[in-house]
């Protein structure tokens, strides 16, 4: 299993092309068969990797924020809403919010500063719990070059599926 990060990026550039193969592959293969062989890999890998030596998601991760949670934080943090939006809300189309700034700013020393306090998108992060694994495969792979847990599961879905290299 690697977990070094630019030992990550580095094979993750390296296999690309394998990489677009195994999502096509991915994509002609039973649904529910696919989940289960995730969610056992997962299981047995994302224990093995220490989130807290790593904390790439929020050097790197766009997050959204829903009302409930703002308004959560801006009372832990004891601020006012409008101010809260101010220093850390950029707001999109139909209420969107996102925080403004990547890395996250609540990430401090390695670690979340917020953590009973943070966004759903962080504590479902990477999220290879979830079913319907292959409707999200543009996503998953977009961050395999940079979270371990989903590098580390993929690679042995590779050979879990014996997808030919
Ligand atoms: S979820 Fe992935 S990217 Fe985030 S800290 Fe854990 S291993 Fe690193
Ligand atoms: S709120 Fe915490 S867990 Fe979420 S991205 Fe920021 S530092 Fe990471």
């Amino acid at each position: 299993m690697i977990t070094n990060l630019d030992e990550i990026a580095a094979y993750a550039a390296l296999h690309e092309t394998e990489n677009q193969s195994f999502q096509l592959f991915l994509k002609t293969q039973n649904a529910e068969r696919t989940d289960e062989f995730v969610k056992v890999l997962n299981e047995r890998i994302s224990p093995q990797i220490d989130c807290t030596q790593c904390g790439n998601c929020c050097k790197t991760l766009m997050i959204n924020v829903n009302e409930e949670e703002a308004n959560a934080l801006a009372g832990y943090l004891h601020l006012q809403r409008s101010d809260f939006d101010e220093r850390f809300i950029e707001k999109g189309m139909h209420g969107m919010m996102l925080i403004n700034q990547i890395p996250c700013h609540f990430f401090k020393e390695k670690k979340c500063s917020v953590y009973d306090y943070r966004f759903a998108g962080c504590r479902e992060f990477p999220g290879l719990h979830l079913p319907h694994f292959i409707q999200r495969l543009f996503t998953v792979f977009m961050h395999y070059n940079r979270c371990p847990i989903i590098f580390n599961v993929i690679e042995e879905l590779k050979y879990s599926m014996e997808f030919k290299k």
